[in-house]
């Protein structure tokens, strides 16, 4: 079996880790994989260039301000999102590309003349992680544990899955970042304790209370919000700034240029970061619009005071979760050992102080706030591949799973944070004579009306034999494994036979859809490919040709006139076809032409001294 690599699949940014021994005590050592750049994060940013070349990480993100349609940042917001959900209308209204509805009522992503759905675009992020790690590694790498929020629904990891696949990657585990970041925290502490684990991310906020106990990592319980993040500051930051710009200038609203808003979100983004150090940073946007009477620039400063008072509300909402999860793990602040720091957001002292007051303690400072979630996803993979002893995890459901009954009522079959993996029963049966079918829909969440939940999934109980109401009896069992995703079985209790029922996923990908686009990714990575041996080649050449010209104009008396010739022919043709763009193989051939005279030549030289 290969590596199998971690991957932090982060709204922001991604990180990927891997395991590469053991230490002196015996405990796992992971290496977090740094990227071409040398950075051990990769902006999870997707950009499409007009030529149509694809752009991931740093390099799509810095053309973002010039190309601010066609770059895509936090689509794991959108991950499993129906186009009219609480999520997308949010990030509509700030992200400078276009979403869109797609046929099956899903948030998809519109980048020039195509529709791409969140896991498509996703598993270009998932992709270039695992080629940091395969460059690292030097061999290919097929296998991965792939982190989500706690807090992700079934759909949500569903998606998350869907994209490792795209990716060309199978991801042996869906793990919750919290659970991830404890183990990364937990695996040297012999003592048994309980901690909570404050994730506070570029898109999402997870909170989790886990006991740990010798290498058993046991999830007491979990929440947070899946709309609550980072980018939430930030936009707070532009509204702030876009509104005062509109009451000084007439009324312009710099929002509604895509560059000018993608232009504010850097500065918001920055100024955000400096206030973590510094008390007051400066805010300079010249150009930023233009008015009656020429160019309007943005300039102002804020200080930390002001931005704490302007996001003090979400950062109350993390606080309001937080007690919420200490209530459901029936547990007190001073029973905790520690409280871990997770996610970027993290670094801000507003939310420090928060949690200092909340919890009535320091919290630990040990873990790297940004790599803790991959390093835990390294280590939950090496365990899968045998590289290190078994730890046992055992995770909660973040949300109850239940069925549609009379009167659009909300039943649940499975109540949120039990522990997975779990398996659930339930009979259905007729409810008038001869009814050949019954419906099942099958939803998440914790409201107590059905349309107020998620909707997983619709399927019907076919070829039930003619029988009085009430007297079939199918047995339905709901089974969620250690991903946290659902599967549904049905068994017809008279005939002992497995029942036949169609399933109608109510979104994300069809498994068709999703081996469409392995397929293309394929096809991409060929061409990515292609592209790559061309511009070696083309380095090689123009290299080739430097030192060919360096040698005629050093040793031109060394050499006949007829061979000076035929270098010089040769020269000419491999310049060419440097400057009309030939292809790979063109180039090769004249290049190996060259080699050939300019062999002679030295030979010649060597045999004249
Ligand atoms: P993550 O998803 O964990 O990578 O977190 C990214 C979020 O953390 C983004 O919203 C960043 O703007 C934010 N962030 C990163 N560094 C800082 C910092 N020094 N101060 C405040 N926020 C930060």
């Amino acid at each position: 079996m290969g590596k199998v690599i971690g991957i932090d699949l982060g709204t922001t940014n991604s990180c990927v880790s891997v395991l590469e021994g053991t230490n002196a005590q015996g405990l796992p050592d992971v290496k977090v994989i740094a990227n071409g750049e040398g950075a051990r994060t990769t902006p999870s940013v997707v950009a499409f260039t007009a030529k149509g070349e694809r752009l991931v990480g740093q390099v799509a993100k810095r053309q973002a301000t010039t190309n601010p349609e066609n770059t895509v940042y936090a689509v794991k917001r959108l991950m499993g999102q129906k186009f009219d959900s609480q999520a997308v209308v949010q990030q509509q209204s700030t992200a400078p590309f276009k979403i869109v509805r797609h046929e099956n009522g899903d948030a998809w992503v519109a980048i020039q003349d195509k529709q791409l759905s969140p896991p498509e675009i996703s598993s270009f992020v998932l992709a270039a992680m695992k080629e940091v790690a395969e460059a690292y590694l030097g061999e290919p790498v097929t296998q991965a544990v792939v982190t989500v929020p706690a807090y992700f629904d079934d759909a949500q990891r569903q998606a998350t899955k869907d994209a490792g696949r795209i990716a060309g990657l199978d991801v042996q585990r869906i793990l919750n970042e919290p659970t991830a970041a404890a183990l990364a925290y937990g695996l040297d502490k012999t003592e048994h304790q309980t901690i909570a684990v404050y994730d506070l991310g570029g898109g999402t906020f997870d909170i989790s209370i886990l006991e740990i106990q010798k290498g058993v990592f046991s999830v007491r319980a979990t929440g947070g919000d899946t709309h609550l993040g980072g980018e939430d500051f930030d936009t707070l930051i532009i509204d702030r700034l876009a509104e005062e710009f509109m009451a000084a200038n007439g009324g312009v609203d710099p929002r509604k240029d895509r560059m000018a808003l993608q232009r504010l979100r850097e500065a918001a983004e920055k100024a955000k970061h400096e206030l973590s150090s510094s008390l007051e940073t400066e805010i300079n946007i010249p150009f930023i619009a233009s008015g009656p009477s020429g160019p309007l620039h943005l300039q102002r400063a804020l200080k930390r005071s002001e931005l704490e008072i302007l996001t003090a509300r979400l950062i109350e909402r993390t606080l309001v979760a937080c007690r919420a999860v200490l209530n459901d793990a029936k547990i007190t602040v001073d029973k905790l050992g520690a409280v871990v720091l997770v996610g970027g957001m993290t670094r801000m002292p507003a939310v420090q102080r928060a949690v200092r007051e909340l919890f009535g303690r320091d919290p630990n400072k040990g873990v790297n706030p940004d790599e803790v979630v991959s390093v835990g996803a390294a280590v939950q993979a090496a365990a899968l591949s045998g590289e290190i002893d078994e730890v046992l995890l055992l995770d909660v459901t973040p949300l109850s799973i239940g069925v549609e009954t009379g009167g659009g009522v909300f039943t649940r079959l499975i109540p949120r944070n039990t522990t997975v993996p779990t398996e659930r029963s339930e009979i259905f049966t007729t409810s008038v004579d001869n009814q050949p079918f019954v419906p099942v829909h099958v939803l998440q969440g914790e409201r107590e009306m059905a349309a107020d939940n998620r909707s997983l999934t619709h399927f019907e109980l076919t070829g039930i034999p003619p029988a009085p109401r009430g007297v079939p009896k199918i047995q339905v069992t709901f089974r969620i494994d250690a991903n946290g995703i659902l599967s549904v079985e049905a068994k017809d209790l008279g005939t002992g036979r497995v029942q036949a029922m169609s399933v109608t996923a109510t979104s994300g990908l069809a498994s068709t859809e999703v081996d469409r686009l392995v397929q293309e990714g394929q096809k991409h990575k060929e061409s990515d490919e292609l592209r790559r041996d061309l511009a070696e080649m083309r380095n090689q050449a123009e290299t080739l040709i430097y030192t060919t010209e360096q040698a005629i104009e050093g040793y031109a008396d060394l050499l006949g006139p007829d061979q000076l010739d035929a270098v010089r022919a040769e020269l000419a043709s491999l310049k060419k076809m440097l400057e009309s763009g030939a292809n790979l193989d063109s180039l090769r051939a004249a290049y190996s032409q060259l080699e050939g005279v300019t062999f002679q030549l030295a030979e010649s030289m060597y045999g004249a001294t």
